[in-house]
């Protein structure tokens, strides 16, 4: 089963795909979480996409999907895999769904999180303030001058994915806003059967 965790930056896809990767054997694939590995090894991609990321701007989708495509190739993902953050445009969608096509698979269910943007904010203000007054790095696009423009990314470029999604009949909708365990039990009600 293939899945997609859609929302925009600090939702909560990222704690939910760690639940769900342990609850349905399914692969987590964070394309943000490979990105920075990318940087932080100063690879040919890292190099690329740092200023990118640090301005909260979205990488171009070759570079993603080029990404995406290798890493799927590994015997890791053969059961399925929880795609968080991925896809971001419509041509990433696009070249999702004829990817996984070649391979005989296709997107099983999408579930998108609805949060306000103003608990967004909040949320990313809190994240980045607890973590400099724990001593810890915070990452530069959760910076109060940075998270508005990931926010309008989503907006504009992401948000048009649950239209197309609707389309193809496969889109849930979970409130984002609940606590933690509230929101995993609702997806797992969403979600088919193992
Ligand atoms: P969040 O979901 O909190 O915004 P991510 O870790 O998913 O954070 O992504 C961080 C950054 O990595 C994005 O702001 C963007 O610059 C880049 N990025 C991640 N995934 C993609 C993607 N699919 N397409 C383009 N850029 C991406």
């Amino acid at each position: 089963m293939n899945l997609i965790l859609l929302g925009p930056p600090g939702a909560g896809k990222g704690t939910q795909a760690v639940r769900l990767e342990a609850a349905r054997g399914l692969k987590q694939l964070s394309t943000g979480d490979m990105l920075r590995s990318e940087i932080k090894a100063q690879s040919a991609i890292g190099r690329e996409v740092e200023a990118i990321l640090a301005r909260g701007d979205l990488v171009p989708d070759a570079t993603v999907v080029r990404m995406v495509e290798t890493r799927m190739a590994a015997p890791d993902c053969a059961k399925g895999v929880i795609f968080d953050g991925f896809p971001r445009t419509v041509a990433q969608a696009e070249a999702l769904n004829a990817m996984l096509a070649a391979h005989g698979q296709k997107v099983d269910a999408v579930v998108v999180f609805t949060v306000d943007d103003a608990i967004l904010i909040e949320r990313v203000t809190n994240r980045a303030a607890a973590a400099e007054a724990a001593g810890q790095p915070v990452r530069p696009d959760d910076r109060p001058d940075v998270f508005p423009n990931r926010l309008a990314k989503f907006h504009r470029e992401t948000a048009p994915l649950i239209a197309f999604y609707e389309r193809m009949g496969i889109l849930k909708a979970v409130d984002g806003m609940q606590p933690m365990a509230e929101v995993e039990a609702a997806i797992g009600r969403l979600l088919p059967a193992k």
